[in-house]
């Protein structure tokens, strides 16, 4: 059996998961960061919370006696994806990288892209406007420097800290159109703020903003890594497939 670590957080980590699931030939764990309060588990034994930087890695995947690695993190978990190759590199482990495409923009879309949340920030302007945040929890910082615009904040669990005012909605993807464009009407959104995270389990809001016009600030993808990349379970199947044979001399 081919010991496999996958690294998780995302939907396509699940479907991986699910794809995995009794296949007899892969010894398969699945981390994942423990950001979540209630994370949707696997049914695959899972490990939770950091290695300790990269050394703890290396260490952890030689113990383990890991044979494939599978960075299926979220597109901007750069950190994590780049302890994966240091380590991978260091343990001698086979790496991949399971990355879904990020979105592209459309006629009719008003996209204006920028390179980090600061740069987000600053785009909004020194004009109160009716603002959706939907980049998570760990980049806050900026929009709470501009208080004087009217916040809404969707997040998977509610963040420590949010702008002053900000109304915060708990919610899990995946969203429907429907439901989004419910959203941005009730809530008389001006613009959208949010990450290139590709994929459709999100993507509806991007569909929504195109129809009632409103205006989104994108937050580009970071620097693609330097390693194999996949884009979906089923090309990640045939890449641990052909670990199992490389190991079987094959
Ligand atoms: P990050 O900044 O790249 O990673 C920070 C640290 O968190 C890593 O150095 C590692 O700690 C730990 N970590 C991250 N992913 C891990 C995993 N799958 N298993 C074990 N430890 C992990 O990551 P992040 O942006 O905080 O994201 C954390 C997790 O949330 C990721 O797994 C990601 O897939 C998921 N996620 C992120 C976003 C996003 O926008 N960033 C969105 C949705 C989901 P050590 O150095 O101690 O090993």
């Amino acid at each position: 059996m081919l010991r496999v670590l996958i690294l998780g957080g995302t939907t396509e980590a699940s479907a991986l998961a699910v794809a995995l699931e009794g296949d007899v030939r892969f010894d398969v764990t699945m981390s994942l960061a423990g950001r979540t309060k209630a994370p949707v588990l696997p049914r695959l034994p899972c490990r939770v919370g950091g290695f300790g930087g990269v050394a703890g890695l290396v260490a952890y995947l030689r113990h383990e006696r890991v044979a494939a690695l599978v960075d299926a993190t979220h597109p901007f978990a750069t950190q994590m994806t780049r302890h994966a190759i240091e380590a991978a590199g260091a343990a001698e482990v086979a790496l991949l990288r399971l990355d879904r495409p990020a979105w592209v923009s459309q006629a009719g879309d008003r996209w204006t892209e920028v390179p980090d949340m600061a740069a987000a920030a600053r785009m909004l302007g020194d004009v109160p406007r009716r603002v959706l945040l939907t980049i998570g929890q760990k980049d806050l910082a900026p929009f709470m420097a501009a208080p004087w615009h009217q916040y809404v904040l969707r997040s998977v669990d509610a963040p420590d800290r949010a702008p002053m005012g900000a109304k915060i909605i708990t919610a899990r993807g995946p969203f429907e159109l429907v439901g989004e464009l419910a959203l941005l009407q009730r809530d008389r959104i001006e613009v959208l703020v949010t990450k290139n995270s590709g994929g459709t389990a999100t993507a509806a809001k991007l569909a929504a903003a195109r129809a009632l016009g409103v205006e989104i600030i994108m937050m580009q993808r970071p620097p693609a890594p330097q390693v194999t990349v996949v884009d979906d379970a089923a090309q990640t199947m045939a890449w641990l497939v052909h670990q199992t044979s490389i190991r079987r001399g094959v």
